[in-house]
């Protein structure tokens, strides 16, 4: 097989003989937050660092959606279908309304500003989690020096109460999540603090405890190399699709490496799309890439 590792005989079933990764649109600075909009048959991404978000449309190519983006990163869609977004700029959640005007959903924890959201799931009771790292405030890059309040953490926020709880706060750099098909388990990519030598880059997984609120547990679940886990999605079997700086690796529920997709560009965000959700949407560094799989993805939004 042409640009793919195998590494077990279910990844080699998972690739499609004649389906090779194809090129969508070039031209971008830094590409993250793929999101797929089927009802508008289009799929919305994040040029980061051209404070714009982009559309782009089968046969038609990419082009602005929206700027200024507020430097949004990771997008997902809520149990309505409405697009959350993180701004790193603004340090907060944004959701799209219907009528496209944009709503505030939260920017503070415990009277003090979130650092800069970067990548975002919204469970099926409705509830929003995300990563909040210093990565968007700490140039400016990707959003703009601002000064930190509080450490990175993880957190739960309930948009119907307002509520907003940290799940997780031992990181240094939390960044893309994803939480298995049946909800008990949340992954957790770990980038950590870039100012170290060797930062910690994992992905760790989580119990979501019976209450669905709260998580235990966190060990190492797999190290991405070469690399690391930025954004990753999971598939209808409960694999996890995660970024390297090669490609894309497919890892089993139990952590084993099941194969790569070879990609030309460093690969930071993916996500799975089209009517069936059996195309992977890549954004790699300046380039959108997607390829179609033998594989769905899971049924969350
Ligand atoms: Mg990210």
């Amino acid at each position: 097989m042409d640009g793919f590792e195998s590494h077990s005989s279910r990844f080699a079933h998972y690739i499609l003989g004649n389906a090779a990764l194809e090129t969508l649109a070039i031209g971008f600075r830094w590409i993250e937050g793929p999101v797929w909009m089927g009802d508008a048959n289009c799929l919305l991404f994040q040029d980061i660092p051209n404070d714009r978000t982009m559309r782009w449309i089968e046969g038609q190519g990419a082009s602005v959606y929206r700027a200024p983006s507020y430097y949004a990163n990771g997008q997902t869609r809520d149990r309505q279908g409405r697009l959350i977004a993180c701004s790193h700029r603004k340090r907060c959640l944004f959701r799209t309304e219907y009528d496209g005007r944009l709503t505030k959903l939260v920017d503070r924890h415990a009277g003090k500003r979130l650092n800069s959201p970067n990548d975002v799931v919204v469970k099926s009771d409705g509830s929003i989690w995300f990563t909040d790292p210093l990565y968007g405030i700490s140039n400016d890059y990707e959003g703009g020096r601002q000064t930190s309040e509080q450490p990175p953490a993880v957190y739960r926020f309930d948009p119907q109460s307002g509520e907003i709880n940290v799940v997780a706060d031992d990181f240094d750099g939390p960044n893309g999540l994803a939480f298995s098909p049946d909800e008990r388990r949340l992954y957790i990519a770990e980038t950590g603090d870039q100012n170290q030598q060797s930062p910690r880059q994992y992905i760790r997984a989580f119990d979501v405890q019976a209450d669905g609120r709260t998580l235990s547990g966190g060990d190492i679940f797999h190290k991405i190399e070469p690399g690391y886990c930025d954004g990753m999605r999971v598939d209808e079997d409960g694999n996890i699709w995660s970024s390297a700086a090669d490609g894309i690796h497919c890892i089993s529920p139990s952590g084993e490496l099941l194969g790569r997709i070879f990609v030309p560009h460093v690969v930071a965000n993916l996500t799975f799309g089209g009517p069936a959700k059996n195309r992977l949407f890549i954004g790699a560094s300046t380039t959108l890439y997607s390829i179609f799989l033998n594989r769905r993805g899971a049924q969350t939004p």
